[in-house]
């Protein structure tokens, strides 16, 4: 699985985890890439007012689930 880690976040490419989690979308309209929440009933694009609803997501991309990125091991 594809992921990067980016402080105390990993990104997991292509994944729709849990809703708790913020997911990275990329609008299709405008190419926009924002962060939400996935439990939101709905969410726009803040560059081009994109508007969809969180049950049809077919306006934007899923690019990444962003999960808190445990650190297993003390540093
Ligand atoms: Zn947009």
């Amino acid at each position: 699985m594809k992921y990067i880690n980016v402080g105390k976040e990993r990104i997991r490419f292509d994944y729709v985890g849990s809703e708790e989690y913020e997911h990275v979308l990329c609008c299709l309209q405008c190419g926009y890439e924002f962060r939400v929440l996935l439990n939101r009933p709905s969410f726009s694009c803040s560059l081009c007012g994109n508007l969809n609803s969180i049950k049809e997501v077919s306006s934007f991309k899923v690019i990444g689930c962003i999960e808190p990125h445990r650190v297993s091991q003390t540093a």
